[in-house]
Protein backbone atom coordinates (compact mmCIF):
# COMPACT_ATOMS: atom_id res chain seq x y z
CA UNK A 1 0.00 0.00 0.00
CA UNK A 2 1.40 3.29 -0.84
CA UNK A 3 2.25 6.03 2.15
CA UNK A 4 -0.24 8.18 1.38
CA UNK A 5 -2.81 7.92 -1.00
CA UNK A 6 -3.04 10.59 -4.27
CA UNK A 7 -5.66 13.30 -2.25
CA UNK A 8 -3.49 13.97 0.77
CA UNK A 9 -0.15 14.81 -0.54
CA UNK A 10 1.54 18.14 0.81
CA UNK A 11 1.35 21.43 -0.96
CA UNK A 12 4.55 21.59 -3.06
CA UNK A 13 6.88 24.77 -1.94
CA UNK A 14 8.78 25.43 -5.17
CA UNK A 15 7.63 23.95 -8.75
CA UNK A 16 9.43 25.66 -11.83
CA UNK A 17 7.33 26.66 -14.47
CA UNK A 18 6.65 24.92 -17.78
CA UNK A 19 8.23 26.49 -20.90
CA UNK A 20 7.22 26.87 -24.29
CA UNK A 21 8.78 26.06 -27.77
CA UNK A 22 8.60 28.73 -30.44
CA UNK A 23 6.74 27.49 -33.70
CA UNK A 24 4.09 28.13 -35.87
CA UNK A 25 0.68 27.49 -35.62
CA UNK A 26 0.49 23.41 -35.64
CA UNK A 27 -1.06 21.87 -38.88
CA UNK A 28 -3.05 19.52 -36.75
CA UNK A 29 -4.96 21.87 -34.42
CA UNK A 30 -7.33 19.39 -33.12
CA UNK A 31 -4.80 17.43 -30.83
CA UNK A 32 -4.33 21.70 -29.11
CA UNK A 33 -5.83 23.64 -27.03
CA UNK A 34 -4.80 27.34 -27.62
CA UNK A 35 -4.81 30.31 -25.27
CA UNK A 36 -3.60 34.20 -25.60
CA UNK A 37 0.17 34.62 -25.56
CA UNK A 38 0.26 37.17 -22.60
CA UNK A 39 3.02 39.82 -22.53
CA UNK A 40 3.87 40.05 -18.87
CA UNK A 41 6.03 38.16 -16.31
CA UNK A 42 5.37 34.36 -15.17
CA UNK A 43 4.13 33.96 -11.52
CA UNK A 44 2.85 30.55 -9.58
CA UNK A 45 0.95 31.29 -6.86
CA UNK A 46 0.83 28.96 -3.75
CA UNK A 47 -2.48 29.85 -2.28
CA UNK A 48 -3.39 28.38 1.24
CA UNK A 49 -6.01 28.98 4.01
CA UNK A 50 -6.21 32.30 3.22
CA UNK A 51 -2.28 33.22 2.54
CA UNK A 52 -1.01 33.65 -0.82
CA UNK A 53 3.23 33.38 -2.16
CA UNK A 54 3.88 34.27 -5.66
CA UNK A 55 7.29 32.90 -7.20
CA UNK A 56 8.92 33.92 -10.38
CA UNK A 57 10.54 31.69 -13.35
CA UNK A 58 13.66 31.36 -11.63
CA UNK A 59 11.67 30.72 -7.53
CA UNK A 60 12.47 34.34 -6.08
CA UNK A 61 9.51 35.29 -4.12
CA UNK A 62 7.82 38.22 -5.73
CA UNK A 63 4.54 38.82 -3.54
CA UNK A 64 5.33 41.77 -2.33
CA UNK A 65 5.59 43.78 -5.01
CA UNK A 66 1.72 42.94 -6.62
CA UNK A 67 0.01 43.68 -2.90
CA UNK A 68 -3.54 43.95 -5.03
CA UNK A 69 -3.24 40.18 -5.73
CA UNK A 70 -3.79 39.31 -2.19
CA UNK A 71 -7.10 39.30 -2.17
CA UNK A 72 -6.64 36.16 -4.06
CA UNK A 73 -6.22 34.46 -1.36
CA UNK A 74 -9.36 34.94 -0.11
CA UNK A 75 -11.03 32.29 -2.58
CA UNK A 76 -8.99 30.14 -0.37
CA UNK A 77 -10.33 30.35 2.76
CA UNK A 78 -10.60 26.63 2.88
CA UNK A 79 -8.45 25.16 0.76
CA UNK A 80 -5.38 24.92 -0.62
CA UNK A 81 -3.68 25.49 -4.38
CA UNK A 82 -1.08 25.97 -6.67
CA UNK A 83 -1.55 28.16 -9.58
CA UNK A 84 -0.06 28.99 -12.96
CA UNK A 85 -0.22 32.54 -15.01
CA UNK A 86 1.34 35.23 -16.03
CA UNK A 87 1.08 38.94 -14.39
CA UNK A 88 0.37 41.28 -16.76
CA UNK A 89 0.53 45.43 -16.75
CA UNK A 90 -2.35 46.90 -18.93
CA UNK A 91 -1.70 50.52 -20.65
CA UNK A 92 -4.42 53.10 -20.47
CA UNK A 93 -6.68 51.36 -23.29
CA UNK A 94 -6.59 48.74 -20.87
CA UNK A 95 -4.04 46.19 -23.45
CA UNK A 96 -0.88 44.15 -22.12
CA UNK A 97 2.19 46.32 -21.75
CA UNK A 98 6.05 44.63 -20.48
CA UNK A 99 7.21 48.41 -20.80
CA UNK A 100 5.04 49.66 -18.03
CA UNK A 101 5.30 46.08 -16.39
CA UNK A 102 9.06 46.39 -15.75
CA UNK A 103 8.25 49.39 -13.10
CA UNK A 104 6.31 47.04 -11.27
CA UNK A 105 8.96 44.29 -11.59
CA UNK A 106 11.66 43.71 -8.67
CA UNK A 107 9.94 46.61 -6.03
CA UNK A 108 10.90 45.25 -2.73
CA UNK A 109 9.87 47.70 -0.88
CA UNK A 110 6.28 47.28 0.31
CA UNK A 111 5.34 51.13 0.38
CA UNK A 112 6.62 51.89 -2.71
CA UNK A 113 4.90 48.42 -4.44
CA UNK A 114 1.36 50.01 -2.94
CA UNK A 115 2.44 53.52 -4.48
CA UNK A 116 2.79 51.98 -7.82
CA UNK A 117 -0.59 49.30 -7.26
CA UNK A 118 -2.35 52.65 -7.42
CA UNK A 119 -0.34 53.78 -10.47
CA UNK A 120 -0.41 50.94 -13.11
CA UNK A 121 -2.74 48.47 -12.77
CA UNK A 122 -2.32 44.66 -13.82
CA UNK A 123 -4.20 41.59 -13.90
CA UNK A 124 -3.37 38.27 -13.41
CA UNK A 125 -3.97 35.87 -16.39
CA UNK A 126 -4.00 32.22 -14.95
CA UNK A 127 -3.71 29.54 -17.35
CA UNK A 128 -3.20 26.28 -15.31
CA UNK A 129 -2.89 24.36 -12.18
CA UNK A 130 -0.67 22.23 -10.28
CA UNK A 131 -1.98 21.37 -7.23
CA UNK A 132 -5.36 21.37 -5.17
CA UNK A 133 -6.12 20.49 -1.97
CA UNK A 134 -3.75 17.38 -1.44
CA UNK A 135 -4.01 16.44 -5.09
CA UNK A 136 -0.96 17.21 -7.40
CA UNK A 137 -2.29 16.91 -10.27
CA UNK A 138 0.83 17.64 -12.98
CA UNK A 139 0.70 13.79 -14.34
CA UNK A 140 -3.46 14.85 -15.55
CA UNK A 141 -3.91 15.91 -18.77
CA UNK A 142 -3.93 19.15 -19.59
CA UNK A 143 -7.89 19.28 -20.61
CA UNK A 144 -8.13 17.82 -16.76
CA UNK A 145 -6.13 20.43 -15.83
CA UNK A 146 -8.16 23.09 -17.30
CA UNK A 147 -11.40 21.81 -16.44
CA UNK A 148 -10.32 21.69 -12.96
CA UNK A 149 -9.16 25.74 -12.90
CA UNK A 150 -11.97 26.69 -14.96
CA UNK A 151 -14.43 24.99 -12.41
CA UNK A 152 -12.60 27.20 -9.86
CA UNK A 153 -14.23 30.29 -11.15
CA UNK A 154 -11.46 32.84 -10.71
CA UNK A 155 -12.22 35.73 -11.56
CA UNK A 156 -11.88 39.11 -9.85
CA UNK A 157 -10.79 42.96 -10.21
CA UNK A 158 -7.11 41.97 -10.28
CA UNK A 159 -7.22 37.85 -11.54
CA UNK A 160 -8.95 36.59 -14.38
CA UNK A 161 -8.78 32.86 -16.22
CA UNK A 162 -8.80 33.47 -19.53
CA UNK A 163 -10.47 30.74 -21.81
CA UNK A 164 -8.57 28.33 -23.79
CA UNK A 165 -10.07 27.36 -27.27
CA UNK A 166 -9.21 23.65 -28.57
CA UNK A 167 -8.74 23.69 -32.12
CA UNK A 168 -9.25 27.34 -32.99
CA UNK A 169 -5.35 28.33 -33.77
CA UNK A 170 -6.26 30.33 -36.75
CA UNK A 171 -9.44 32.55 -35.45
CA UNK A 172 -7.18 32.78 -32.21
CA UNK A 173 -4.44 34.25 -33.84
CA UNK A 174 -6.50 36.59 -35.97
CA UNK A 175 -8.33 38.26 -32.89
CA UNK A 176 -4.79 38.34 -31.00
CA UNK A 177 -3.55 40.68 -34.19
CA UNK A 178 -6.68 42.67 -33.92
CA UNK A 179 -6.55 43.04 -30.08
CA UNK A 180 -2.53 43.75 -30.47
CA UNK A 181 -1.56 40.94 -28.77
CA UNK A 182 1.68 38.86 -29.07
CA UNK A 183 0.40 35.80 -30.40
CA UNK A 184 -0.88 32.36 -28.84
CA UNK A 185 0.53 29.36 -27.26
CA UNK A 186 -0.74 25.99 -28.40
CA UNK A 187 -0.84 23.06 -25.96
CA UNK A 188 -1.37 19.67 -26.78
CA UNK A 189 -4.76 18.40 -25.32
CA UNK A 190 -3.50 15.29 -23.32
CA UNK A 191 -0.13 16.55 -22.17
CA UNK A 192 1.10 16.64 -18.40
CA UNK A 193 2.65 19.35 -17.17
CA UNK A 194 6.28 19.25 -16.41
CA UNK A 195 7.90 21.51 -14.26
CA UNK A 196 10.82 23.50 -15.72
CA UNK A 197 10.72 21.55 -19.18
CA UNK A 198 10.28 22.96 -22.90
CA UNK A 199 8.78 19.71 -24.09
CA UNK A 200 7.22 21.52 -26.87
CA UNK A 201 3.78 19.57 -25.91
CA UNK A 202 3.42 23.87 -25.49
CA UNK A 203 4.24 25.66 -28.48
CA UNK A 204 4.46 29.87 -28.78
CA UNK A 205 3.24 31.42 -31.90
CA UNK A 206 4.48 34.73 -31.80
CA UNK A 207 3.03 37.48 -34.31
CA UNK A 208 6.15 39.33 -34.26
CA UNK A 209 9.68 38.20 -33.48
CA UNK A 210 10.97 39.02 -29.82
CA UNK A 211 12.98 37.21 -27.57
CA UNK A 212 15.16 38.12 -24.81
CA UNK A 213 19.03 39.77 -25.27
CA UNK A 214 21.72 40.61 -22.60
CA UNK A 215 23.06 44.08 -22.78
CA UNK A 216 26.70 44.26 -23.61
CA UNK A 217 27.18 47.47 -23.75
CA UNK A 218 25.57 50.99 -24.70
CA UNK A 219 26.06 54.30 -26.67
CA UNK A 220 24.86 57.82 -25.80
CA UNK A 221 22.10 59.24 -26.84
CA UNK A 222 23.56 62.62 -29.12
CA UNK A 223 20.70 64.93 -28.39
CA UNK A 224 21.10 65.10 -24.86
CA UNK A 225 24.73 65.34 -24.89
CA UNK A 226 25.23 62.04 -23.67
CA UNK A 227 22.91 62.39 -20.53
CA UNK A 228 20.35 59.24 -21.63
CA UNK A 229 21.13 55.89 -23.66
CA UNK A 230 20.62 56.25 -27.30
CA UNK A 231 20.95 52.86 -28.04
CA UNK A 232 21.68 49.00 -26.67
CA UNK A 233 24.54 46.52 -27.36
CA UNK A 234 22.49 42.90 -28.03
CA UNK A 235 23.61 39.89 -27.30
CA UNK A 236 23.39 36.40 -26.70
CA UNK A 237 25.62 33.18 -25.81
CA UNK A 238 26.16 30.42 -28.18
CA UNK A 239 25.50 27.85 -25.13
CA UNK A 240 23.96 28.13 -21.68
CA UNK A 241 27.27 29.03 -19.38
CA UNK A 242 29.13 30.92 -22.03
CA UNK A 243 31.47 33.64 -21.00
CA UNK A 244 30.98 35.28 -23.87
CA UNK A 245 28.34 37.18 -25.82
CA UNK A 246 27.28 37.20 -29.90
CA UNK A 247 26.65 40.41 -31.08
CA UNK A 248 22.95 40.04 -32.60
CA UNK A 249 22.98 44.23 -33.20
CA UNK A 250 22.30 47.54 -31.94
CA UNK A 251 18.56 48.76 -30.36
CA UNK A 252 17.69 52.29 -30.75
CA UNK A 253 14.07 52.99 -30.66
CA UNK A 254 10.98 51.12 -28.54
CA UNK A 255 12.14 53.36 -24.79
CA UNK A 256 10.85 55.99 -23.35
CA UNK A 257 12.42 59.27 -21.76
CA UNK A 258 12.35 57.56 -18.86
CA UNK A 259 13.86 54.39 -20.08
CA UNK A 260 16.71 56.23 -21.53
CA UNK A 261 17.86 57.89 -18.45
CA UNK A 262 17.03 55.26 -16.06
CA UNK A 263 19.12 52.80 -18.06
CA UNK A 264 21.83 55.27 -17.97
CA UNK A 265 22.17 55.43 -14.50
CA UNK A 266 21.67 51.28 -14.47
CA UNK A 267 24.39 50.66 -16.63
CA UNK A 268 26.93 52.78 -15.28
CA UNK A 269 26.81 50.31 -12.01
CA UNK A 270 28.45 47.73 -14.25
CA UNK A 271 30.81 49.32 -16.38
CA UNK A 272 33.57 47.57 -17.87
CA UNK A 273 36.85 48.52 -20.12
CA UNK A 274 36.39 45.37 -22.26
CA UNK A 275 33.75 44.27 -24.71
CA UNK A 276 31.58 41.43 -23.32
CA UNK A 277 31.43 40.30 -26.94
CA UNK A 278 32.74 37.86 -29.48
CA UNK A 279 34.87 40.08 -32.15
CA UNK A 280 34.83 43.75 -32.63
CA UNK A 281 31.88 45.20 -32.50
CA UNK A 282 32.27 48.76 -30.78
CA UNK A 283 32.40 52.39 -32.01
CA UNK A 284 34.48 54.69 -30.86
CA UNK A 285 31.67 55.90 -28.31
CA UNK A 286 30.27 52.56 -27.62
CA UNK A 287 30.46 51.85 -23.06
CA UNK A 288 30.67 48.34 -22.46
CA UNK A 289 28.90 46.50 -19.76
CA UNK A 290 28.81 43.23 -17.73
CA UNK A 291 26.47 40.83 -19.10
CA UNK A 292 23.98 40.79 -16.85
CA UNK A 293 21.15 42.81 -17.11
CA UNK A 294 18.49 40.66 -19.69
CA UNK A 295 16.25 43.10 -22.14
CA UNK A 296 13.16 41.89 -24.26
CA UNK A 297 13.79 43.39 -27.86
CA UNK A 298 10.56 42.91 -30.65
CA UNK A 299 12.20 42.74 -34.19
CA UNK A 300 11.46 42.10 -37.73
CA UNK A 301 13.83 39.44 -39.06
CA UNK A 302 17.60 39.64 -39.30
CA UNK A 303 20.40 41.29 -41.77
CA UNK A 304 22.71 39.67 -44.26
CA UNK A 305 25.42 40.39 -41.25
CA UNK A 306 22.78 38.40 -38.70
CA UNK A 307 21.85 41.65 -36.90
CA UNK A 308 18.62 42.27 -35.78
CA UNK A 309 16.37 44.35 -37.89
CA UNK A 310 14.23 47.43 -36.88
CA UNK A 311 14.47 46.34 -33.44
CA UNK A 312 12.74 47.95 -30.77
CA UNK A 313 13.44 47.51 -27.11
CA UNK A 314 9.85 46.39 -24.35
CA UNK A 315 11.53 46.53 -21.09
CA UNK A 316 14.27 44.73 -18.81
CA UNK A 317 13.45 41.47 -17.08
CA UNK A 318 14.90 40.16 -14.19
CA UNK A 319 13.28 36.70 -14.01
CA UNK A 320 15.84 34.65 -15.30
CA UNK A 321 19.79 34.38 -15.20
CA UNK A 322 21.50 36.53 -18.18
CA UNK A 323 23.83 33.29 -18.49
CA UNK A 324 20.95 31.01 -19.88
CA UNK A 325 20.12 33.73 -22.80
CA UNK A 326 20.21 31.49 -26.10
CA UNK A 327 19.34 32.39 -29.52
CA UNK A 328 15.70 30.96 -30.12
CA UNK A 329 15.31 31.11 -33.88
CA UNK A 330 17.97 31.62 -36.21
CA UNK A 331 19.57 34.56 -37.75
CA UNK A 332 18.14 33.89 -41.34
P1 LIG B 1 8.72 34.01 -24.20
O1 LIG B 1 8.79 34.92 -23.01
O2 LIG B 1 8.55 34.69 -25.50
O3 LIG B 1 9.83 32.98 -24.17
O4 LIG B 1 7.37 33.17 -24.06
C1 LIG B 1 7.16 32.22 -23.08
C2 LIG B 1 6.45 32.84 -21.93
O5 LIG B 1 5.17 33.31 -22.29
C3 LIG B 1 6.12 31.88 -20.83
O6 LIG B 1 7.22 31.54 -20.03
C4 LIG B 1 5.08 32.64 -20.04
O7 LIG B 1 5.71 33.50 -19.12
C5 LIG B 1 4.41 33.49 -21.11
N1 LIG B 1 3.00 33.18 -21.38
C6 LIG B 1 2.09 34.11 -21.70
N2 LIG B 1 0.89 33.58 -21.90
C7 LIG B 1 1.02 32.24 -21.70
C8 LIG B 1 0.11 31.15 -21.78
N3 LIG B 1 -1.17 31.32 -22.11
N4 LIG B 1 0.60 29.91 -21.51
C9 LIG B 1 1.91 29.73 -21.18
N5 LIG B 1 2.82 30.73 -21.10
C10 LIG B 1 2.38 31.98 -21.37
Amino acid sequence: MPASSPNDRPMPTHVKPMLALPGALPREADRFGFEYKWDGTRALAYVSRGSLRLESRNLNDVTVSYPELMPLAAAFERWSAVLDGEIVALDEDGRPSFNILQHRMGVVSPDAAARLAREIDLVYMLFDIIYLDGRLVTGRPYTERRELLEGLGLNGETWHTPASYPGEGEAMLSSAREAGLEGVVAKVLTSRYSPGKRTGEWIKVRLRSGQEFVVGGWEPEKETAGKAVGSLLMGYHEKAGDDRLVFAGRVGTGYTDRDRSDLREALERISRADSPFTGEVGRRDTRFVDPVLIAEVEYHGWTGEHHLRQASFKGLRGDKPASEVLLEEPTG
